[in-house]
């Protein structure tokens, strides 16, 4: 070669992309950071490799290849197959064993291995290599003819099925025929000759359903695997998960080829998975499952039942891998810890044991529930291997909720699943389990509740006359609507269990009956049980525990010594505290919420719906009187008998509040909400108030709007009846002075909701301030007077600067905001959001999580607008997404000040406010 061409060839060699990575011998080119190409298993293969730990050699083609072959209709780069081919030479070398040597086969197994673990969604081929000839020198070399004949039966099986299409049933029932023909139980127990006469079977098979041979060439089987791992990257199941887990489709997978290592070569092999510590409490015990004399899809198929891996685990006479070999077991121990510290985190591995060595075949980061990641963040700070800010990053922010709900007995669920008693599934909306008689509208659900037994409250959807019975219930179920529905915003406010939108239940209110297909119709006083957290709703009784952070905190039933699960919540949460900026506030409407959500560490309210409090018994009667009134005389009287109630509720949240702001909201929904519904309720009022039925029936008709949502509601109720806002401020400051007379200190901000002109906020601030200066006037006590506005409809954004002069304080409530930018009913959008975001035109339901680039943009341009105004404006948001923690990353790159929510959610928010913290530090370097 002459020098110019031997550089251009240098050249080549260094421009050429790199493809394939191998991996062996204490050497790897990959390493755990480079998940991108080479993804999860790849990545955790070469970090394996490089930090000593025993892993059959290999190499990984990289997610490129996978993006290439689909961008090049189905074909690889040019360079691929010398690479692969350069690669199996190396793997050849150090294991002393040729592919496609008659004498001594090299086998592999060639493995998907996304960037984000897919767990059984794409294809596998394990025993690669084997071909008629090889088979022989497997059974010599290993000196165990029934194993080779057993690893090419499963060879053809898994290749026919994976990249020939053959389905797996065929080989499966002359498996089975098998067996029973030699009257054995399982194939372990199935000897050599009958083995052969299996493979040829499967041949005959294989020649059947495809015309063809099966491939004896191991390299055609090799090309043949490679491309059917990487066209399962667009299976059907592949891509659902995808859909599910929010996986982009365009990452693609690597394939994996590695040197097979035999869990089934006798007794002294085996294989199985195991975690670091307990993924479902979080213990700090090595938890596993192994199988003696198995293959790894053993393991997962459940065919066999596996066994305990530690002495700990065992419950009845089972062995576990500590008592039959204990060396390994000591090694595997040794492994683990290393693995453990080296990555700092609970692995989830897979293991072969083959002549008595082992052999790591995966490590990954262990999926865990709730309860074990709150556990196992916080002891590993303890243990001195990860520092807080790692414990607070590393707990899912929306994991944290498990912690607060009451739970089913886990094996009494899976009974009662296994029993077919799953009635239907709808969205998780309150997590959390429940289970109670059924009452199909809330008066019952009141009465019901006075005895002994929990009640479900059971609705084709509900509104806020519901909201006694949804009180009295310890769970709610309803058949429409979606996770901002009024059933979930309250429910999750009261910190119910609820499931929302179950369609394939019918609820018969005529007959009383909830009808789900393939069960008996249930009626009345049934028992239910719902799982908030899965969305599961079973029929009878579930028994069900109360959590023990709720024991601790607002019950007073557990003392903090007694529950290591509410330290570690505490001290999660506080150390979220040290490293968040955005304040948590909650939404609460009574003294017990805001007194539950300051005990789960809320800084004051920042949205009180003072039209909750109208419906207490005693009360809606006047609010009716108030609403039919024919006169503003009328109407006077009656707000004047309204506002006791009133100032006894405000009274009781400022003392409980004790200082911290209390955002209260002037009355919003259209007046109509209020009224009787149906005749014989309004027969009733009729007689209540001495009116005429029809005289009655015709003004409750005159009060129908065919739109209320976009009707006579939020400030254009205060500016058309004043006296209605008039007596809410009076109470709201009377309240505060006497209070603040008891020597509690008092910080009410008076909000006015729905604003959508200048004109609206100044007419009802100005009356805001007069009212009030005319209260403390009277009482002759100081208490300061804030007042601001919502942000709910888009033009208050858009005319935020002119806002931001007269409003000390915004809050954006994004679920009108949502709702008014999309022009999509949030009561109604359940019936074709799903949809759309199936069919991508939304990447999520934006009720549930802030759209950022819509109604975000509202939010941003509202608040620097407001600020441009005045820079002391303080700005939060209190729509339901100020407790979702991927909006409150958003609302912190905005520069929101706090973020406001359901009670329940406060602990999810705090927890979510301190990552979007160090992810905008992160961000801004
Ligand atoms: C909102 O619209 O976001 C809000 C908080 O008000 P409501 O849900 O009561 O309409
Ligand atoms: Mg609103």
């Amino acid at each position: 070669m002459s020098s110019t061409a031997a550089s251009i060839s240098k050249l080549d060699d260094k421009t050429r992309k790199k493809y394939v990575y191998y991996f062996g011998e204490g050497h790897a080119e990959g390493n755990a950071k480079m998940k991108d190409i080479l993804g999860g298993k790849g990545a955790g293969l070469a970090e394996m490799t490089n930090i000593g730990v025993p892993v059959p050699p290999g190499f990984t083609i990289s997610t490129e290849v996978c993006t290439y072959f689909y961008d090049h209709g189905k074909s690889y780069p040019p360079d691929l197959r010398d690479a692969v081919a350069e690669n199996l030479g190396r793997v050849e070398h150090v294991v002393g064993r040729k592919f496609g040597d008659p004498a001594k086969p090299l086998l592999v197994s060639v493995r998907s291995g996304a960037r984000a673990s897919m767990p059984g969604m794409m294809d596998t081929i394990l025993n690669l290599g084997l071909n008629d000839e090889t088979v022989q020198g497997l059974a010599r070399s290993s000196n165990d003819e029934r194993f080779a004949l057993d690893s090419y039966r499963r060879f053809i099986q898994m290749y026919s099925d994976v990249v020939l299409e053959v389905d797996k049933e065929h080989f499966e029932h002359e498996l089975f025929a098998l067996r029973d023909k030699a009257g054995v139980q399982t194939d372990a127990e199935i000897p050599a000759d009958a083995l052969r006469e299996l493979v040829g079977t499967y041949k005959k098979i294989v020649r059947e359903k495809t015309g063809k041979d099966f491939p004896q060439d191991v390299h055609d089987q090799l090309w043949g695997a490679i491309g059917a791992v990487f066209g399962s990257w667009n299976n059907q199941r592949a891509i659902t998960y995808r859909k599910l887990n929010g996986i982009p489709d365009d990452w693609g997978t690597a394939v994996n080829v590695q040197s097979m290592v035999f869990g089934n070569m006798g007794d002294d092999c085996a294989t199985g998975v195991a975690f670091t510590r307990n993924p479902s409490n979080g213990e700090r015990k090595f938890f596993g499952e192994y199988l003696p004399n198995a293959q790894g899809e053993d393991v997962v198929a459940g065919i066999r039942t596996p066994l305990p891996i530690s002495k700990a685990q065992v419950v009845a006479d089972e062995k576990s891998l500590e008592e039959t070999m204990p060396s390994v077991y000591a090694q595997l121990e040794d492994v683990y810890k290393k693995l453990e510290s080296h990555y700092r985190d609970m692995q989830d591995i897979e293991f072969t044991i083959q002549s008595g060595k082992l052999y790591l075949l995966q490590t990954r980061t262990g999926k865990r529930t709730g309860f074990a990641a709150v556990k196992i963040a916080c002891d590993m700070v303890g243990e001195g291997l990860i520092v807080p800010r790692a414990a607070v990053e590393r707990v899912e922010a929306g994991q944290i909720i498990q912690l607060l709900a009451p739970v089913f007995d886990a094996k009494e669920k899976e009974k009662a699943l296994k029993g077919g008693r799953l009635l239907g599934r709808g969205l998780p909306a309150g997590p959390g389990a429940a289970a109670g008689r059924i009452a199909f509208n809330a008066e019952h659900a009141v009465q019901m509740a006075k005895d002994d037994d929990p009640v479900i409250l059971v609705r084709i959807e509900t509104s806020p006359e519901d909201i006694a019975g949804m009180h009295s219930a310890a769970g709610i179920l309803t058949t429409r609507g979606g996770l901002t529905s009024h059933a979930a915003v309250v429910a999750r406010g009261m910190g119910r269990p609820c499931v929302v939108g179950a369609g394939a239940l019918k609820v018969d209110y005529g007959r009383g009956e909830l009808r789900a297909e393939g069960h008996e119709p249930l009626e009345e006083g049934d028992w239910v049980s719902l799982d908030g957290t899965t969305g599961e709703i079973l029929g009878g009784k579930l028994p069900t525990k109360p959590s023990e952070v709720l024991q601790v905190l607002v019950e007073n039933t557990m003392k903090p010594e007694q529950s290591e699960v509410y330290r570690n919540f505490d001290r999660l949460l506080k150390w979220a505290d040290e490293i968040r900026t955005l304040g948590v506030r909650t939404n609460a409407d009574t003294p017990n919420d805001a007194r539950t959500a300051r005990l789960f560490g809320a800084a004051g309210i920042g949205l009180c719906r003072t039209e909750h409090m109208f419906f207490a018994e005693e009360r809606i009667i006047r609010v009716r009187e108030m609403i039919l009134a024919r006169n503003e005389e009328g109407r006077r009287r009656a707000l004047e008998a309204i506002l006791p109630f009133q100032k006894a509720d405000f009274e009781g949240i400022f003392r409980e509040l004790d200082g911290m702001p209390v955002t209260i909201r002037l009355l919003d929904p259209p007046l109509h909400e209020f009224l009787p519904q149906n005749e014989g309720q309004i027969s009733a009022l009729a007689r209540d108030m001495g009116w005429g039925f029809v005289e009655l029936r015709a003004k409750v008709n005159q009060l129908h709007e065919v739109n209320p949502m976009l009707g006579h509601r939020g400030c254009r109720l205060g500016i058309t009846y004043p006296e209605i806002y008039e007596m809410q401020v009076r109470a709201i400051f009377q309240a505060a002075c006497d209070v603040k007379k008891d020597g509690i200190d008092v910080h009410p901000e008076v909000m006015i909701p729905l604003v959508g002109t200048v004109k609206e906020l100044q007419l009802t601030a100005d009356m805001t301030r007069r009212v009030a200066a005319e209260v403390i006037e009277e009482r002759g006590v100081d208490v300061p007077v804030i007042v601001g506005t919502m942000i709910e409809i888009p033009r208050a954004a858009l005319i935020a600067e002119q806002l931001g002069e007269i409003a000390e304080f915004f809050s954006f409530g994004t679920n009108d905001l949502t709702q008014m930018t999309f022009g999509y009913s949030r009561d109604d959008a359940g019936s074709f959001l799903p949809e759309y975001v199936e069919k991508k035109i939304l990447p999520k339901d934006p009720f549930e999580s802030i759209d950022t680039v819509g109604v975000g943009q509202l939010v941003r341009l509202g608040t620097e607008r407001g600020r441009s105004a005045n820079p002391k404006l303080k700005v939060g948001v209190c729509g339901e997404h100020g407790g979702d923690p991927d909006s409150i990353r958003f609302f912190r790159s905005v520069n929101l000040d706090y973020v406001s929510c359901s009670p329940y959610r406060v602990p999810v928010a705090r927890l979510a406010a301190a990552q979007a913290e160090l992810e905008q530090k992160a961000y801004e370097g």
